[in-house]
Formats: structure tokens, sequence, C-alpha cells
């Protein structure tokens, strides 16, 4: 009886997965339809990272539904769409270096892995820093990125991401940044870190609406361009706001 239970479960299991990947495969093709997906290496990696492995099991049967969904902490892992847009924004590749600020759950830090660095390991190219200021998340992120096997391409670091990573920035500039949280301005420390021909991307506006902010950074100076409206949970911190 016992073995013929085991049998049940792992096929109901299979079962799950599955219709996993096809609800998957669908938000894709809807993304796709919308022309907000658009780069064969964002879609690639959207088909790689399983979202609902990113979820609280609450809410895991709503995964692939193109909403933001609670992680715990007053947190939010971001809808679909908006991940799409930053990732089609970000303009990665293989062999970049990434600064993330907010971790949350972790997911977006696996889509940009995925993207900069799809096999092997190594903490000066095509690697994912993601900082986060919420202790539980930090656990979150980990346990989540180590689950789906992102946990060698992806460091979690605690800490005020307002102020950029200064334990490494002195060795170490990015060549993309960007914010998952809604900030008052671009914050200072991250521009300073930002590599020649970098891009950095930070929602920037009042708590409740934000603008999409793209700045590319040439030798002297850096060009702005505002992408789409959008609602980020905020960014707090010393070059954030301050509650
Ligand atoms: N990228 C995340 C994901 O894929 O799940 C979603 C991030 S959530 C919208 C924003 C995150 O930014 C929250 O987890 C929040 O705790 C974090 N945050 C806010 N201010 C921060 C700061 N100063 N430094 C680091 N993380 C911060």
């Amino acid at each position: 009886h016992a073995l013929r239970g085991d049998l049940l479960l792992n096929g109901l299991e299979t079962m799950l997965e599955e219709n996993f990947v096809k609800q998957r495969q669908a938000l894709i093709r809807s993304l796709i339809s919308q022309r907000i997906l658009r780069s064969s290496n964002v879609i690639r990696a959207m088909e790689a990272v399983p979202r609902e492995k990113f979820i609280l099991e609450e809410y895991r049967r709503s995964a692939y539904i193109d909403t933001p969904l609670p992680i715990g902490e007053g947190q939010t892992v971001s809808a679909p769409h908006m991940v799409a847009i930053m990732l089609e924004e970000l303009d990665l590749k293989k062999g970049l270096n990434v600064l993330e600020i907010g971790a949350g759950s972790g997911y977006s830090a696996a889509l940009m892995a995925e993207i900069v660095e799809p096999t092997v390991s190594d903490l000066n190219k095509g690697h994912v820093t993601s900082i986060e200021r919420v202790p539980e998340l930090i656990n979150f992120a980990r346990d989540n990125l180590k689950r789906t096997g992102y946990s060698d391409r992806v460091s979690i670091v605690f800490g005020d991401g307002t102020l950029g990573y200064p334990e490494r920035s002195k060795e170490m500039l990015y060549d993309r940044i960007v914010v998952t949280a809604a900030a008052p301005h671009i914050p200072v420390y991250l521009r300073a870190q930002l590599n020649k021909n970098g891009i950095i991307l930070v929602p920037v506006g009042d708590t409740f609406m934000q603008t999409l902010i793209k700045a590319t950074k040439y030798e002297e100076k850096m060009e702005f361009r505002e992408v789409c409206n959008c609602m980020f949970v905020p960014l707090i911190g010393e070059d954030g706001f301050r509650f």
C-alpha cells in the first residue's frame, strides 16, 4: 500500500509539473504576442526558470498569472510582464556582470544568471550579485536558487542596496545595475559603481507610482530614457526612502 501511495504521489507531482510547464509556455506566448518579450535570449531564460519554485506554497497555483505575488515581509515578486520589460531593456549578454538591488524571491536574479552565464560560475565574469535588506528574504531567495540550481551563478548579499556593494566596489564595476524597488532618484553610489557603457534601470517616483528610467553611462555623460510607468514596493535605505 505504501508503495502504491508513493507511486500515486509521484504521478500527481509529475502531472502538476507538466501543468506548470504548459502554463509557463502559454504566458510566454502571450508576452510575445503583446511584443513585451522580443529577444531570443530573454525568451529562452523565461522558458528555463520555473517561477512556481520562487513562489510561496499558498500562491503557487497562481505562479503563471501575470501579476505580482506576495513573498512575505510585505514584499512581492514582480509581475512577469514587468520582469520581461526590465530584462529586454537591460540588453544582457553572456559574460556581463550584474548587480541587482532587491533580491526578493531570487526569481529575476535567476533569469539574469541564465542569460549572462548559462553554464559555469566565475565571480568576476557573468555573475549576478543581488542585495536584499530583509534578512528573512535572504534565506527565501537562497533556498529558491539552491533548489533550482542557480546558487553558484548568483550571490545573495545582505545590506542596504542604495549604497551599492561597497565591499567590492573598489575592485569591481558592474555592466548592468537593476533596482527592483521604487526609488526617489537614481542612487548616487549606484551611478558610481556602473561600468563605462553600462546600463542602470531604476523605477523613479514616489512610493505609489513611478517611471522606469533607463540610464546609459558614456565617457563623460549619462543618457536617460523613460521606459514605462510602474508600481514597485519602496527602496528603503540611506539613499532611498527613509521611513
Ligand atoms: N527581484 C525580486 C524578485 O524577483 O522576487 C522582487 C523584488 S521586490 C519587488 C523588491 C525588494 O527590494 C524587496 O524584497 C525589498 O525588501 C527589497 N529592498 C527594498 N529596499 C532595499 C534596499 N535598500 N536594499 C536592498 N533591498 C531592498
